[in-house]
């Protein structure tokens, strides 16, 4: 046997030729999955009927979507596998590329808030100037309704933090900011806010518009990376000229919405896929995101990309509402796999995963638009799925994706190329 066939022989497969089988093996040798958890990747079971029951109302069965994983994402100078749950095929793999990319500076370096701060709108319509002295004076009595209110968070080092008033037109407001801990907080946020309302519908001798937390935060969680010019590189184009082109579709983000709109939903691609994965509320987490690149004159890209000499920079900033305990979190198993995955301790350190992700899925998705296109990747992957919808089963799937490789890719040729390959299978 040549040296040459030797080396091709221990040539290791990469992470995503491996099998699913193979891949939660090597994940269990590497320590980032225990028994349990690979146990119950390998089932993949469904919800036990009485907790599907109580997750919604007029259940009728279970919608499964893939749970896939972002090999290798360095965050904080940890190594992470980041699950995704989502349809898009291109997702993953695109993350995964950026997370490739974003090792060769070291990583991510992310930093969420030191507080987890959620706050509440308590409103009124039409109060008196009296009224509003009223609930000046008092502050210190909602402070200790708020307080008990919800003893166990408080217990647990939370609680309220701030309660003040604005006045804007008709409208009062009480503002009631909350340390909800580990928690997303909304539930704790609207029972403080409620009790704090009644206090103070008997005090002004008036009945609330509304009191509810706010999915608006300015609490933001920043990610950077730098990664030398050259890692950047396609087959085309050298790591310079790619990272200037990456430069300049970031600085037409900052002047389009158009396109600062596109982008974004290219971040959330990822961060929200690994919200469901942790079973975190992603319309919460969506709607904060987008008000956020939303609040200035225009709608702003998160993500900012600049070269400074031989390297390439970039940032994201965004409010995360995320929680590691309650609403679902504990009642979906797969929610306790995906955070031990991540190696995620606190909620500070899953607002700090998921910025680096939606950053690297930007860098993929960046490098991939000013280079080669958007779609070779996309399509490429989207093949396994056309294949599927045309009707293939089995080992049927994989003969069709490739055959689908280099030809049209439209369900009317996938069906033809199927039925192909059947009257070929039938000879
Ligand atoms: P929960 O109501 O489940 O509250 C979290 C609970 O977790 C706490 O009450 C606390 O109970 C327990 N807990 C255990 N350990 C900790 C810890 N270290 N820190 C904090 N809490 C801890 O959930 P949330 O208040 O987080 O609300 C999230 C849910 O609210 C989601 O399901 C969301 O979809 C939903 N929701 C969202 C809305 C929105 O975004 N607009 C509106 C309404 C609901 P204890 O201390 O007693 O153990």
């Amino acid at each position: 046997m040549s040296a040459c066939s030797c080396t091709w022989q221990i040539k290791m497969a990469k992470f995503y030729q491996l099998s699913r089988e193979e891949r939660i093996e090597q994940l269990q040798k590497a320590g980032q999955l225990n028994e349990t958890a690979a146990r119950l990747l390998r089932q993949s079971p469904l919800l036990p009927e009485a907790t599907a029951a109580h997750l919604t109302e007029n259940q009728l069965g279970q919608f499964p979507l893939p749970l896939g994983v972002v090999h290798r994402l360095r965050v904080n100078g940890l190594t992470r596998e980041v699950a995704i749950v989502g349809e898009e095929p291109s997702v993953v793999a695109a993350a995964s590329n950026g997370a490739r990319m974003a090792s060769l500076g070291g990583g991510v370096y992310a930093q969420a808030p030191q507080a987890h701060l959620v706050t509440a709108e308590i409103v009124y319509a039409g109060l008196s100037k009296a009224n509003l002295q009223r609930i000046d004076e008092a502050h210190d009595d909602l402070l200790a309704v708020a307080q008990r209110a919800h003893p166990s968070i408080v217990r647990r080092g939370g609680g309220v933090r701030d309660i003040r008033s604005i006045v804007k037109e008709q409208f009062t407001t009480v503002l009631v900011t909350v340390d909800v801990q580990e928690a997303m907080g909304a539930n704790i946020v609207n029972t403080i806010a409620e009790a704090i309302a009644d206090r103070l519908d008997v005090l002004l001798q008036t009945r609330r518009l509304f009191a509810i937390l706010s999915n608006y935060s300015e609490q933001l969680t920043q990610a950077s990376v730098t990664i030398p010019v050259a890692g950047v590189a396609t087959a085309s184009g050298n790591g310079a000229a790619v990272a200037a082109r990456i430069e300049l579709a970031s600085r037409y983000a900052q002047a389009s919405t158009a396109r600062a709109t596109t982008s974004n939903k290219g971040v959330m691609n990822g961060v929200a896929g690994a919200a469901i994965a942790l079973g975190n509320d992603y319309r919460a987490l969506e709607a904060g995101v987008h008000a956020y690149a939303g609040r200035g004159q225009g709608y702003a890209p998160l993500t900012n990309w600049r070269v400074d000499g031989e390297f390439l920079r970039g940032t994201i900033s965004l409010p995360l509402q995320l929680g590691t305990v309650g609403g679902a979190i504990s009642a979906l198993p797969l929610a306790r796999v995906s955070r031990e995955l991540a190696r995620i301790e606190c909620v500070r350190d899953e607002q700090e995963v998921l910025a680096a992700l939606g950053l690297v899925q930007n860098l993929a998705a960046l490098r991939a638009l000013v280079g080669p296109g958007i779609q070779a990747g996309h399509m490429a992957l989207q093949a396994g799925a056309l294949a599927i919808a045309a009707g293939a089963s089995g080992g049927e799937v994989d003969q069709l994706t490739a055959r689908l490789q280099d030809s049209e890719k439209t369900l009317r040729n996938a069906q033809r190329l199927l039925q192909q390959l059947r009257q070929e299978e039938d000879k």
